[in-house]
């Protein structure tokens, strides 16, 4: 589902966001220390400290669906073998690292399940 909203609305909201960000990036004591850098040094600067902040909102929101997991849930919730249709057994969790377009790494923590009939591991989506 998208959200449309309109572009003075966006632009307010990305502003007050923005100040906020300079400071937590520490990049407005960062601009102090260096009040004649170039635009090219403010620049990979600024990519360098959003793409960090960038992967850490990627992680924490893929990980906003998946924190209850489905380990706990009756049989007919459970995700099913691709297979044979069987609820998947939870074999726990398993983390793996995904590399970001900005070139930091995610780390994720999914369930990994078996299928009792077949025995074929999954991490089932979503
Ligand atoms: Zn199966």
């Amino acid at each position: 589902m998208k959200v449309k909203k309109n572009k003075r609305q966006r632009s307010e909201q990305i502003q007050q966001v923005s100040a906020g960000l300079r400071d937590v990036l520490g990049m407005t004591q960062w601009r102090k220390e260096n009040p004649k850098a170039t635009w090219a040094e403010i620049e990979a600067i600024v990519d360098e400290r959003m793409n960090q902040l960038r992967a850490q909102v990627l992680q924490d929101v893929v990980q906003m669906g998946e924190t209850e997991g489905w380990s706990q849930k009756p049989q007919e919730e459970r995700p099913r073998c691709a297979t044979c249709g069987k609820p998947l057994q939870a074999r726990g969790e398993q983390t793996r690292y995904l590399q970001t377009t900005g070139g930091e790494a995610v780390k994720l923590t999914r369930t990994y399940g078996t299928c009792p009939q077949c025995g074929v591991g999954f991490f089932p989506p979503g």
